[in-house]
């Protein structure tokens, strides 16, 4: 694509944009009595208009129905995580039996290391990426102890080359082989959460199994951002939240995904709940668990109705923009952002950018390491009224989301940036 530096070219691209309607389906937060330039959504999406009335349903039944609302309510609460499947399913490329939505991620990340990091006096590796989400150290190295074992020998850590910020495909897949007789586990991003490197999944879940390990995804920067394939790829088992590109609010639901070769092995370890046990039988409260076929069989307690009605209202926007189309303008949008960011030229003392350029190895989000002032920077960028986020020690994190962000957006916080650096 041949981009031109333009606001008159930025808007020509947001007419032509198929998607350009979703914009209106969400609250754009104000700054100064304007729209903001709202590039977070990789930390927080935004609201989208129908998420109230979809919570206001459940009042309304609670308050007219009390308990009779589990059975009668518009949407019965018994059910709840049904009405989310399909959808969910859809949006990380699974069967619909493969897919639930419970709890919060950590909590969900934890459930899935209960069933699938066994370790032997063999076998207790684990692979995970150097720098991961600080969430998902802490339980990996936790779970590791829990087995008594130690994590600094437990947990080996990708990292990347010297003097580079990103792993080298080739490198990770020389890890797995170089440890795969003691590898019991690869559990790391699917994109990295701060460089905004996309893993590629399909070879590394290759790799593992050839090796004997099971491999799991952490997805909290990947759902709904790019093009997802679970359940081909083989995976064995991913977690992911609902509030970043999901857009289903603070603290929302997570989504968890385990492959249909282990969904109805009821041998596999795992914590049970009642609501993970036999629908049929639940209400019997007889001892004995028996847990639901596929995914739903990892439900603990049951569902929070709630944040779940957010979710499914934000599903339905993502059912009708379709993961493909979205992707389609997502490669544009970050495009356009990196091709306005090289543009100034600014020396790479000041200002690089650290994700990767290949459109298959990101997904909308540029990190944009900030080697001078970069704090000042970032506090320019937030009083001209751009909001997004700052990672320590100098990251500033960029994530044009195709739902409701425009070239526009992006020309203006490109131009705003050109202005706080000063080049
Ligand atoms: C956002 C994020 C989390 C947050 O975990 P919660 O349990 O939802 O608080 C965990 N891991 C990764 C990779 C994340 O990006």
């Amino acid at each position: 694509m041949n981009y031109q530096n333009t606001i008159a070219f930025a808007r020509d691209l947001d007419q032509q944009d198929s998607l350009q309607h979703f914009r209106a389906q969400f609250f754009i937060p104000p700054v100064n009595g304007r729209d903001s330039i709202y590039l977070c959504g990789n930390s927080l999406g935004l609201q989208p208009k129908t998420a109230r009335a979809a919570v206001e349903q459940e009042f309304l039944d609670w308050q007219n129905l009390g308990v009779e609302g589990h059975f009668h309510g518009t949407n019965p609460w018994l059910h709840y995580h049904q009405y989310l499947e399909e959808k969910e399913a859809r949006l990380v490329g699974a069967k619909n039996t493969e897919v639930v939505v419970m709890n919060n991620l950590t909590t969900n990340l934890h459930l899935m290391l209960v069933s699938f990091f066994q370790p032997t006096t063999d076998r207790y590796k684990i692979i995970t990426e150097a720098g991961a989400f600080p969430s998902d150290q802490y339980a990996l190295e936790t779970q590791v102890k829990y087995h008594g074992l130690d994590p600094e020998e437990a947990i080996i850590e990708l990292t990347p080359r010297p003097g580079e910020y990103t792993l080298h495909p080739d490198d990770i897949l020389a890890t797995i082989r170089e440890h795969g007789h003691q590898l019991a586990l690869i559990m790391m991003g699917g994109i990295n959460y701060y460089t905004g490197q996309v893993f590629d999944m399909a070879a590394i879940t290759k790799a593992g199994h050839e090796a004997g390990a099971y491999v799991g995804f952490d997805l909290a920067h990947a759902a709904g951002n790019i093009l997802l394939n679970l359940h081909d790829w083989q995976v064995d088992f991913a977690v992911w939240c609902t509030y970043k590109y999901l857009n289903s609010g603070p603290g929302g639901v997570s989504g968890t995904f385990v492959h249909e070769k282990h969904g109805n092995n009821p041998k596999l370890p795992r914590y049970g709940g009642w609501w993970g046990h036999n629908q049929e039988e639940r209400f019997q409260m007889r001892k004995g668990f028996k847990p639901m076929p596929g995914a739903a069989g990892w439900q603990l307690s049951n569902a929070s109705i709630f944040p779940m009605a957010i979710h499914k209202a934000s599903l339905d926007i993502f059912d009708a923009a379709t993961m493909p189309a979205l992707r389609r303008k997502s490669e544009m949008l970050t495009g356009y952002l990196e091709y306005l960011i090289n543009d100034m030229a600014a020396p790479k003392e000041i200002i690089e950018i650290i994700t990767p350029t290949e459109p298959d190895r990101r997904g909308c989000q540029l990190s944009l390491l900030v080697h001078q002032q970069g704090r000042q920077v970032f506090d320019r960028l937030t009083q001209a009224g751009v909001i997004l986020d700052w990672r320590e020690p100098n990251v500033i994190r960029v994530a044009p989301t195709p739902l409701y962000n425009t070239f526009e957006d992006v020309y203006l916080f490109a131009e705003i940036l050109r202005q706080s650096l000063a080049v």
